[in-house]
């Protein structure tokens, strides 16, 4: 088995060994309900496999790869808001999974994402709206500024589209949300997925760092850009967009000042915004060009003083939130995305193996449509799959191709839009970003066709 091999190959895979069983592993949280049969099974197999590099010659493993395999009908590899909000949408449709995450607990720090009303129709869908909507600011609208805090433009989101809704959400309460829907049993933490493969009946073999062993028949690769599941299928490394963003949460225990609107500060190769979450938390970020993604700098303080640096001239308000951000929250992300050209990127499914969320569609933040698609995905894949497991109407490869043939004429022209809109922002040169400034901003934006890729249906699941 091989997560880096890009060729999802059958492996030689027979029954004949049996090994002594041992304890189950750590943390399930436990199950309690579903239709879909449930077969946490335990079986004992000799594992032949090929050496991983697309060779195919079979090698047998030693006595320690002899090991007990759970069988597994759905598993899904990420924790994250693609990986639970397919796992929520499939429990509303009586179909069980078991999501794998590298992490010991779900993402406790981090910030907060924008999500717009196509992000809120799947939470209504999936039947979390109302609950994540009473603990989050509606924001009103937009406002664009220079970098000497001239007002450039302002929107009202309703005097667009009357439906619009737009909240900035924390991304530690939407994964608690998430996961207070499935039963205790449905994530198992500190389960990184270590080598991905393919038996010769079809199922697929996951195998975890700390050398648990997995054969399921639906594997759903949420796991983010650089997920190994989408390396397993042959999808290349995304690619670096030439700027970062850092991101912060400002914390104020007395009350933020703010006014409910996303506040957007452009200058040269430089910009920065804030938005209210909640009445005490505001959410910020800066984006600046650099040439490589630079080193990995994890010590908060230094993060905090490159990001206050970078705005030092700015108006003050940013300063001011930065300020107020406690260190946990701020992060510093090289900016990535990968398009998936007809014909020449590989397809979102292989055999009984689908892609969601940022494993299979990276995109650059310009738009606030990552987390919204992802969401989006979840849903369409859900209920694909649930109609092919639960009733029989069809394969599961049959569900799988669907959900890529519906989702990849939404996702391909959002991930080129979202990197074109990034370049314009990101531009250094001054006498572009004059022009962009005060001729494109102020006079030929119009916010309502803007905002069109946010219209998505959904029905309740
Ligand atoms: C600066 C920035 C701002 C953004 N702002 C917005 C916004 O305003 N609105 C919006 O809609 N989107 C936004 N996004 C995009 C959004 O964050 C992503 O699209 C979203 O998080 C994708 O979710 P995911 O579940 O696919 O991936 P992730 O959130 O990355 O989750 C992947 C999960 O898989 C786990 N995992 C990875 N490898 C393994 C393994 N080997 N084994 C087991 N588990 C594994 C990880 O630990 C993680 O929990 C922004 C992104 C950035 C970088």
């Amino acid at each position: 088995m091989a997560s880096v091999s890009p060729c999802p190959r059958p492996l030689s895979w027979s029954s004949s060994s049996v090994a002594p069983a041992t304890p189950p592993p750590p943390p399930y949280r436990s199950s309690r309900t579903g239709a879909f049969p449930r077969s946490r099974r335990r079986s004992s197999f000799r594992l032949r496999v090929g050496d991983g590099k697309g060779n195919g010659r079979p090698r047998a493993l030693s006595a320690r790869a002899e090991a007990d395999v759970l069988k597994e009908d759905v598993v899904i590899v990420g924790a994250g808001i693609a990986g639970l909000a397919t796992s929520v949408s499939l429990h509303r449709l009586g179909v069980k999974s078991l999501v794998l995450e590298q992490a010991e607990s779900l993402r406790t720090g981090g910030t907060s994402l924008t999500l717009f009303k196509n992000g809120w129709r799947v939470l209504d869908a999936i039947g979390v709206g109302s609950d994540l909507r009473s603990q989050f600011l509606e924001i009103q609208g937009m406002v664009v500024k220079s970098e000497d805090g001239r007002e450039l433009r302002s929107f009202r989101f309703k005097d667009e589209d009357d439906s619009q809704e737009v909240r900035a959400v924390e991304r530690r309460i939407l994964l608690e949300t998430f996961a207070d829907q499935l039963p205790p049993e449905a994530i198992r933490f500190s389960s990184k997925l270590a080598k991905i493969g393919r038996s010769e009946n079809g199922e697929t073999l996951l195998e975890l760092v700390d050398g648990t062993r997995l054969s399921a028949k639906i594997v759903i690769g949420c796991d983010g850009v650089r997920s190994p599941v989408a390396k397993w299928m042959g999808f290349s490394e995304p690619k670096y967009v030439g700027y970062c963003a850092f991101r912060g949460l400002g914390f104020y225990p007395d009350g933020q000042p703010y006014e409910p609107r996303v506040t957007y500060v452009y200058g040269k190769g430089l910009r920065a915004g804030y938005v209210p979450v909640s009445s005490t938390k505001v959410y910020w970020f800066v984006c600046f060009n650099s040439p490589s993604p630079g080193p990995r700098i994890t010590d908060p303080s230094i993060l905090k003083n490159q990001s206050q640096e970078l705005v030092r001239n700015w108006p003050s308000e940013l300063l001011n939130i930065i300020d107020h951000t406690p260190d946990d929250t701020i992060i510093r992300t090289p900016l990535v995305d990968r398009w998936l050209w007809p014909a020449v990127s590989p397809s979102a499914s292989s055999g009984s193996v689908v892609l969601v969320g940022d494993a299979w569609h990276p995109m650059t933040p310009n738009l606030g449509q990552g987390a919204c698609c992802a969401l989006e995905d979840a849903v369409v894949l859900a209920r694909k799959l649930a109609n092919a497991v639960n009733s029989g109407n069809g394969s599961v490869e049959g569900a799988l191709k669907s959900y890529e043939s519906e989702r990849w004429p939404r996702i391909f022209p959002l991930t080129i839009r979202a990197n074109l809109v990034g370049s314009l922002l990101q531009w250094e040169n001054p006498v572009v970003c004059s022009v962009r400034n005060n001729v494109v901003i102020p006079k030929l934006v119009r916010m309502g066709p803007m905002l069109e890729h946010t219209n998505f249906a959904c029905e309740r699941l």
